[in-house]
């Protein structure tokens, strides 16, 4: 059965850009793993999604966001850096309908981690220079005009097959239930 593409699915950095790294491990590659073990529980639940990049590249923003076939949300995943706790968070652009799911996101996934985690509009991350002067706001979430999310599932370490599921599993009834209203 061919399902409908429902959701874009962003898996974080990529190529040069290896994001966060620790324990051994970078970030774009457990983005990756993440975002293919997203697709899959998706399928499960009859759930059509499209992905990125499917090995180690590096889509431009443009392409992180985009909806070849009109999928009606977007998920970037990522990861904090090694030494944050809990490094949980969820990003929301500025469609009105993301801030209600990215909350019943970050609900979920506190639940499943045990921790608290922030969920925030996407102009609450801030870049700054090396002198600590914010040069820049917001992400590239907000470049579609798709409700869009980004979640940061947690440091960048190597993690157990349970605890990266577990993780990635609690994303998937929230989503469920915002492409059913
Ligand atoms: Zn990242």
């Amino acid at each position: 059965m061919k399902l409908p593409i429902l959701v874009r699915i962003d898996a974080g950095h990529g190529g040069r850009d290896g994001g966060a790294s620790g324990d051994g491990v970078n970030e774009k590659d457990l983005n990756l793993t993440s975002a293919k073990a997203l697709q899959y529980l998706l399928k499960l639940q009859n759930i059509g999604s499209s992905l990125s990049r499917e090995t180690d590249t590096r889509p431009t923003y443009a392409d992180r966001v985009a909806t070849p076939n009109d999928e009606g949300l977007v998920v970037a995943i990522h990861h904090d850096t090694a030494t944050a706790d809990p490094g949980l968070w969820v990003f929301f652009n500025d469609v009105k309908v993301a801030k209600p799911f990215a909350k019943t996101l970050g609900d979920s996934l506190g639940e499943a981690v045990g921790a608290s985690v922030k969920v925030l509009s996407h102009w609450e991350r801030k870049w700054y220079d090396k002198k600590g002067a914010v040069i820049g706001q917001g992400l590239y979430i907000n470049d579609t005009i798709k409700p869009a999310v980004l979640v940061e599932l947690g440091p960048t370490r190597t993690y157990t097959r349970d605890e990266m599921v577990a993780r990635v599993e609690s994303l998937v009834a929230p989503i469920v239930a915002f492409l059913a209203v």
